[in-house]
């Protein structure tokens, strides 16, 4: 596989430390909040390119932190406590807030066909692991203590890691952005790893420590979580691009002053998810969940495909309009794959030509836009349906989007549908269960009030010489 590596800025060789494994790390989500669809793309992505290495034939252990303590409203140390934060405004504990957005975390994930990764770790589980690496971290001179927190000493390295998107303006974002500028700190990018003087005298989560009773700071917790699980040498980190810049930086600054040799020497990124105004954010207009696009009548995995549709490494413009086009895309989709018998013997030749087609043109820095169109190509093959539709199912192990499974759903409701006579909506024809699937895509289209759609189909069956008139409780079809 070539992979971008924003480390570098070049697309290279995908390797890994032990070959044919990979030590994976994804940071996960600060648990104070629903999330918002445009950090679910992140998790999307990086669902696929997991998919894709197995698919391509390695080991993946992949890890994910659950931030439930010590991130601050700002990334650089300063601003509010985002789970004090939510805990105030729900009247609940901060326990019962990191439990609760957890498994609605989880619960959208799952709509979304994300899997869970191999180990899952909520911070407040590894408190021992930050004091190990920062007492270390402390004895080599890394780490100071000043007005009682303990800082990392930024100065301390030859290079601190910025990767290179960063000047000294963006460097300074902590500072212009911060509440309050930190006197304690002896260089301007120096950050802490522990707090014990928190400004928030109501601080739910304290522990014991050698430099007194506090909590660990935000960046600690991915080095410590990936050191326990991933082992010393990480091949691939992977996160949001709103995450290199100061938590990434500082994740490289401290693992490797313990370590003492590089840590990890891949990173992937994924591009923010905008509106067409700037970027999108949380605090204005409508805030985008799960939930939000399901009570609007979406399939979840209608915003997967949408997000499938386009590179991980471009910014990616939500409007509703682009998600109804996807929406429609899918459903079309789906109605084709429906349609195909699932009859004769797959053509294992032709088979693992497309495998392999689908195994490069993907492997080319994740080009998921690629992969859309490989199932369509699948679709056009000359071949037989089963051969298709094996075809179909092998890349949905990377795309995960259930088109085997929802497809045969549709044939078995169409065909419940005419024979059965008693179902919800009985179509009457000519015992056609391709007809028969698309007279009732365009009802589920209506019923969906994507009139679009329904419009389209009923001129794709006019095209076939099909004409469909609404009965009551149903569908009657005939050839013209
Ligand atoms: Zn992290």
């Amino acid at each position: 596989m070539y992979l971008y590596n924003s480390a570098t800025h070049k697309k290279e060789e995908f390797k890994t430390h032990t070959p044919g494994r990979v030590e994976m790390y994804t940071c996960g989500p600060t648990v104070y909040h629903f999330a918002h669809i445009g950090n679910l793309r992140s998790y999307i992505m990086e669902d696929v390119l997991e998919k894709y290495l197995r698919f391509a034939g390695y080991d993946v252990n992949r890890v994910m932190n659950i931030t439930d303590v010590g991130h601050l409203s700002s990334d650089a140390d300063t601003g509010e406590d985002k789970m004090l934060k939510g805990a105030k405004r729900e009247n609940k504990t901060v326990m019962d807030i990191a439990k609760f957005y957890t498994d609605a975390f989880f619960d959208d994930c799952r709509k979304l066909n994300i899997k869970t990764p191999d180990v899952v770790q909520p911070a407040t589980g590894c408190i021992d692991e930050y004091i190990k690496i920062i007492s270390k971290l402390v004895d080599t001179g890394y780490a100071y203590l000043a007005g009682g927190n303990v800082y990392f000493d930024s100065s301390k390295l030859e290079r601190y890691y910025i990767f290179n998107d960063h000047d000294e303006d963006d460097l300074a974002v902590g500072v212009r952005e911060g509440v309050e500028e930190d006197s304690n700190k002896r260089n301007k990018n120096d950050f802490v790893l522990w707090f014990t003087k928190s400004k928030f005298e109501d601080q739910a989560l304290k522990w014991d420590s050698p430099w007194g009773v506090g909590y660990p700071g935000w960046h600690i917790e991915c080095s410590g979580i990936s050191m326990k699980y991933n082992g010393e040498y990480l091949d691939l980190h992977c996160g949001g691009v709103d995450n290199a810049f100061p938590h990434h930086t500082n994740e490289i600054a401290q693992s490797e002053s313990y370590l003492g040799h590089p840590w990890c020497p891949q990173w992937f990124h994924v591009h923010h998810l905008n509106d067409p105004a700037g970027k999108m954010s949380k605090s204005k207009g409508e805030f985008l969940t799960v939930s939000l696009l399901e009570e609007k009548g979406y399939d979840p995995l209608a915003y997967r495909w949408f997000c499938l549709q386009s590179h991980y490494r471009k910014t990616l413009v939500f409007t509703w309009e682009n998600l109804d086009n996807a929406a429609a895309a899918y459903t079309k989709l789906l109605n084709r794959v429906a349609a195909l018998k699932p009859e004769g013997d797959v053509d294992q030749a032709v088979f693992g030509e497309y495998r392999e087609k689908f195994l490069q043109q993907v492997g080319n820095d994740l080009n998921t836009s690629m992969a859309v169109t490989a199932v369509f190509d699948a679709l056009k093959a000359k071949t037989n349906d089963a051969t298709k539709l094996a075809v179909i199912g092998e890349f949905d192990k990377v795309l995960s989007m259930s088109l085997l499974e929802k497809a045969a759903a549709l044939r078995e409701k169409a065909a419940q549908a005419v024979q059965s006579g008693g179902g919800d909506y009985v179509i009457t024809g000519e015992g056609d269960p391709e007809i028969d699937a698309k007279v009732l895509a365009r009802y589920e289209a209506k019923k969906a009030k994507n009139f679009a759609e329904a419009d389209r189909i009923r001129d794709e069956l006019k095209r076939q010489g099909i004409e469909v008139t609404d009965v009551k409780g149903g569908a009657a079809w005939k050839r013209l």
